[in-house]
């Protein structure tokens, strides 16, 4: 497989830290050598520093006119999942969550990394871009420990980034979100010294709203300190019922058809709260493809159209005319991935709705039926059936994740 690291040694980095960086960055075909450049510059070293075969995007596999995987693309896996080992015993012995212990020690390719690995060599192409499974540090401890949660989580997969360069050429840092002033410091690790190239938290914390003013220094040292995306997970717990009468939500409907709703919740939290025009470059990639959104933009843009008919108790009638552009413009600065179950109209739906710039090829490895296969290759499946222009779909599976795992604030 060729990757960045192929073509020459990677020099001028002195700590491990940065060095490691420079080993992401060019795994990730995202050109090292041009980390502090201007924006300009920047791009087009990115541009120049892909690999030649990674903008055309023929199918996986050796293809109709005998081309094998020596000449396959690269695909970068922006949102898939692991638990490294020492946090996995943490949560056994520790999560009260009985069914989610079970899920997630049942499934081995979120833990053993050989698995993993053997299971990556069936997909040549693919990198993974690591972020932890569910749990997340605030919901296995409180305040005073969940740091430490944090931070084994994220040694972790700094671990196996540096382990496994190749195949997982970066990792998004877990953040203690019960414990904001300790999450700033984590984030300020993971990233300087870990070499984590983004953050990720959950659609709530702990049941609270990512809105609350308390979680808004989160965004601003992520968007303004260090330039970096945010990976938004929804989290939706059995005990959100489905009906009133009832104590918990029965058939998992919590979380097949809760987490979708859950993602478009928070990202409308986000847009009528006003934090998109307080922080213009804040970057947020939202798992399953903007959630219900792109299904229901029709309906969110005549409906809130007419925020505040429905409601007497609070007045919402400046809320719109409070935002400095159409509410749904907001809405379209989210980022969406590819994690669809293999649906290939839901996918249309979503690139429709973001646009090809804004769509990112992730697989949610390893939580399918198959324990990690097929959602990478069912995901591939749908991108490609779709019948896109090379140009969109190196956009989809290279071009747009290389732009979000560099920092904007060191192009500035
Ligand atoms: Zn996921």
């Amino acid at each position: 497989m060729a990757t960045m690291l192929d073509q020459g040694p990677i020099g001028g980095a002195e700590l491990a830290g940065i060095s490691r960086r420079g080993a992401v960055l060019a795994a990730a075909g995202v050109g090292a050598c041009c980390a502090p450049a201007n924006s300009a510059t920047a791009a087009s070293h990115a541009h120049t520093a892909l690999p030649n075969e990674a903008r055309a995007q023929p199918a996986p596999g050796p293809d109709a006119k005998g081309r094998g995987h020596g000449s396959s693309p690269i695909k970068i896996d922006i949102y898939n999942h692991v638990t490294p080992p020492a946090y996995l015993e943490l949560i056994k012995a520790r999560y009260s969550n009985a069914g989610m212990v079970k899920r997630i020690a049942n499934i081995r390719n979120l833990w053993d990394m050989e698995s993993r690995i053997q299971l990556l060599e069936k997909f040549p192409e693919v990198q993974q871009v690591l972020t932890l499974a569910t749990p997340p540090p605030e919901m296995v401890a409180g305040p005073s420990e969940s740091p430490d949660l944090a931070r084994i989580a994220n040694d972790g997969m700094a671990e196996i980034c540096a382990r496994y360069p190749k195949k997982f050429p970066a990792f998004v840092a877990a953040m203690p979100m019960n414990n904001i002033p300790a999450a700033i410091k984590e984030m300020d690790r993971a990233i300087d010294k870990l070499g984590a190239r983004g953050i990720e938290i959950k659609t709530n914390v702990n049941g609270r709203p990512l809105d609350e003013p308390e979680f808004y220094p989160i965004f601003e040292h992520a968007t303004r300190v260090h330039g970096v995306p945010i990976w938004m997970h929804p989290e939706r717990p059995a005990a959100m019922t489905d009906y009133a009468s009832e104590s918990k939500s029965r058939y998992e409907i919590w979380q097949v058809m809760g987490w979708p709703y859950e993602t478009t919740a928070a990202m409308a939290r986000i847009v009528f709260s006003g934090i998109l025009d307080r922080l213009p470059d804040l970057r947020i990639v939202t798992h399953h493809c903007g959630g219900m959104l792109p299904y229901f933009a029709g309906r969110a843009e005549t409906l809130w159209a007419q925020l505040g008919s429905r409601t007497a108790d609070e007045d919402y009638s400046g809320v719109l005319k409070g935002l400095k552009k159409p509410f749904m413009d907001y809405f379209r600065m989210f980022y969406g991935d590819t994690v669809l179950g293999g649906s290939a109209s839901a996918l249309r739906c979503g690139l429709d709705f973001f646009g090809p710039d804004h769509v990112v090829f992730a697989s949610d490895c390893p939580f399918d039926p198959e324990g990690g296969p097929m959602f990478i290759r069912e995901g591939i499946r749908s991108i490609e059936s779709l019948d896109l222009s090379d140009e969109v779909k190196a956009k989809i599976y290279v071009e747009n994740a290389q732009r979000l795992l560099k920092s904007i604030k060191r192009q500035a």
